[in-house]
């Protein structure tokens, strides 16, 4: 059974996309804890980040540091947070959370309500900044 950024990965299900290239796909958390949070994940479907071989693990960071510069230039903050959970969608991903304090990336927190315009111009800002 595909994941549901597998599905994503495919076009059968929407994003609010930020950059892609053949191996490599960023779009915005739907649940965001900030605005501007994206996930980064290796279209290549892997659900523990570990289990990626050492190539690609080095370049979907080389390529979530390119996305995390554009959020930078987007939402204002501290810096951009990096964490990686991957208890609730068995696909390797980093979330990017911009943050001002450490509370901030704390995925204990509440999630923010954002509008799909909200979430559609986030992301075209971001993508404006890359
Ligand atoms: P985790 O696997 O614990 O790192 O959490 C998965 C993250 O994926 C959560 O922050 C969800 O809000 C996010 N998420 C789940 N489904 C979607 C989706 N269809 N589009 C964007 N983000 C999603």
């Amino acid at each position: 059974m595909p994941t549901i950024f597998t599905k994503i990965v495919k076009g059968e299900i929407p994003c609010y996309k930020i950059a892609e290239d053949d191996r490599f796909l960023a779009f915005l958390d739907i649940n965001p804890l900030a605005k501007g949070h994206t996930l980064v994940i290796p279209k290549k479907e892997t659900d523990y980040i570990f289990d990626l071989e050492d190539e690609v693990l080095a370049d979907l960071n080389i390529f979530a540091k390119k996305v995390a510069r554009a959020i930078e230039k987007t939402v204002t903050c501290k810096r951009i947070g990096i964490a990686v959970i991957g208890l609730e969608v068995p696909h390797a991903h980093v979330h990017l959370v911009p943050i001002n304090n450490i509370g901030d990336l704390s995925f204990a927190n509440p999630k923010l309500s954002l509008s799909e315009q909200e979430l559609a111009s986030i992301a075209e800002a971001i993508r404006s900044n890359l």
